[in-house]
């Protein structure tokens, strides 16, 4: 089974402009179901993907449901970049550039 870790957020629906609250996985830190908000500090020490000492880093985050619960459209964009900054989650905004994921490890970026 794969681990992952979850980013709960709130984004904004590009179809109707509700926020609602997602989760988003993705690995990097102490990976085992931990779930995280903006602010928070990664969790080192056990099923480490990536370190503790990279810096700025920029994580790459899937959405369980991209489904809006207000229009019931799925518009709600799927891939984002998890800014990381010495531990700390600082960001969470849609993907830019998948092709930076794909020349590294796919998890995570080194800024
Ligand atoms: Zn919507």
């Amino acid at each position: 089974m794969s681990s992952f870790n979850i980013l709960i957020a709130e984004i904004a629906c590009p179809s109707c402009g509700n926020k609602s609250q997602v989760r988003i996985q993705f690995k990097f830190g102490n990976t085992w179901q931990l779930k995280y908000r903006v602010g928070d500090i990664i969790t080192w020490g056990g099923n480490d993907t990536g370190s503790p000492n990279l810096g700025q880093v920029k994580v790459y985050g899937i959405i369980e449901s991209s489904t809006c619960p207000f229009c019931k459209k799925n518009a709600i964009p799927e891939e984002y970049d998890i800014l990381v900054v010495n531990n700390e989650i600082t960001s969470v905004t849609p993907l830019v550039e998948i092709q930076d994921y794909l020349k590294g490890n796919g998890e995570f970026v080194i800024l």
